[in-house]
């Protein structure tokens, strides 16, 4: 199941008119393969759209994160490796990012799962 953090209006409303079509798509991908291979544990929501920060995809809705934190090390693990190795950023030399799940587990303040497309409308999924 995809829920948000505190239950957010402003994460509802995100999702349902700012999210790129891509990204919901991928949580919805995603929260199969949770319920399918880890258990019943949700895709919680914690941020989409943060406009003051131009230079981020969260700018434009090309961008969410997720609560990594209910997830074992090892849930987490698996939750990355399906995702990267399934969906790719429309990766060419001029990006550094190649995949559309980032591990941010290891970050201090707030550790999670982000998840980007690019500016085109393509997404690579093999
Ligand atoms: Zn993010």
């Amino acid at each position: 199941m995809i829920t948000f953090k505190n239950n957010a209006a402003n994460l509802v409303e995100d999702f349902e008119e700012n999210l790129d079509v891509r990204l919901k798509v991928l949580l919805y991908t995603l929260d199969g393969f949770v319920q399918n291979e880890i258990g019943d544990k949700s895709i919680v929501i914690t941020s989409i759209m943060r406009p003051e920060n131009l230079k981020s995809v969260h700018a434009c809705g090309r961008g969410v994160d997720i609560r990594s934190r209910h997830f074992t090390r090892r849930e987490g693990n698996k939750i990355v490796e399906f995702m990267q190795k399934h969906f790719l950023y429309m990766h060419n030399n001029m990006y550094l990012v190649k995949f559309c799940l980032k591990d941010e587990r290891g970050k201090k303040e707030s550790p999670h799962f982000h998840l980007q497309v690019d500016r085109t409308n393509e997404l690579k999924i093999q």
